[in-house]
């Protein structure tokens, strides 16, 4: 359903995401439209230090400073598309491990929604290819109904594109009853300027980078397309969103992760010219 997003998202508007960027890939388009910016609060799970992450561990350097550029780089998204920095909470747990931090985010997470008291959570999506995106979606639902919250939970989509589904896009399963879409063409350039200042996202941050997280084409197609919310309703759980496929989807979504860590890994290996036998040898 095509929705006006002044009109739904009226009054206050809390965002939690497990990383720096996702909050301008999922919904910088709907940020960039609210005429209420300084009620929109964006809270970030992770402490950023892990992405870029090594492809190949056994050699590939990291910075100590990581953390701290993607702090700025996020201060710097959401300053141009609006919101005051003091709306910004980061909850710097070890990223790509938020998992392990369960208890004490869904603690911090209700308490945030109690001083915060948004009408409306952004949240990760139930099926998101990451699992620190999975596991923050468990802990803000669980902090949720821990605290009793009676405002609106939707869930935004950060990875939705699958390669082991037909249609290519995971968003294309779910039951269109449950999908509002925010048309965001008027913005478009404003969201592609806020995306820019994630500067180690979208150029080759570490020299043993074979291309940046962040592509220019994937801006470009983040940028340009409408950005579709799930309405969260906890009488429809986990897989009963989708109007068809969901055993398949389920499988998929364990498989995906896997493969794609595999293909990233032998493309790494292959653009640095080792070969098999290279490798055995070291
Ligand atoms: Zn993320």
């Amino acid at each position: 359903m095509r929705i006006d997003p002044i009109g739904e998202f009226k009054g206050v508007v809390l965002i939690v995401v497990p990383h720096m960027d996702d909050a301008v890939l999922a919904c910088g388009g709907t940020i960039a439209l609210l005429p209420q910016k300084d009620q929109i609060h964006v809270v970030y799970a992770t402490d950023g230090n892990a992405s870029p992450a090594p492809l190949v561990p056994w050699c590939d350097s990291v910075s100590p400073d990581l953390g701290d550029i993607r702090v700025r780089e996020s201060k710097a998204a959401m300053s141009h598309l609006g919101v005051p920095e003091e709306n910004l909470e980061f909850l710097s747990l070890p990223e790509g491990k938020l998992d392990r931090s369960n208890k004490w985010l869904i603690s911090t997470l209700q308490e945030t929604v109690e001083r915060i008291n948004p009408s409306h959570i952004l949240m990760p999506f139930r099926y998101d290819r990451h699992a620190d995106h999975l596991a923050l979606n468990n802990a803000i639902t669980l902090a949720c109904k821990a605290g009793d919250y009676q405002g609106n939970l939707l869930e935004y989509f950060v990875y939705y594109r699958c390669r082991l589904l037909p249609a290519g896009d995971i968003r294309a399963y779910i039951h269109p009853q449950y999908l509002l879409e925010v048309r965001t063409e008027d913005v478009s350039a404003r969201k592609r300027e806020a995306l820019e200042r994630f500067e180690s996202q979208i150029t080759r941050f570490y020299a043993w980078q074979t291309r940046p997280n962040l592509t220019s084409q994937l801006l470009d197609e983040v940028s340009r397309s409408p950005e579709l919310f799930l309405r969260y309703d906890a009488s429809v759980p986990g897989p009963a969103v989708f109007d068809r496929w969901a055993t398949w989807i389920r499988l998929a979504h364990r498989l995906e992760p896997a493969l794609k860590k595999r293909k990233d890994l032998l493309a790494a290996l292959w653009a640095r010219g080792l070969s098999r036998k290279d490798r055995m040898s070291a």
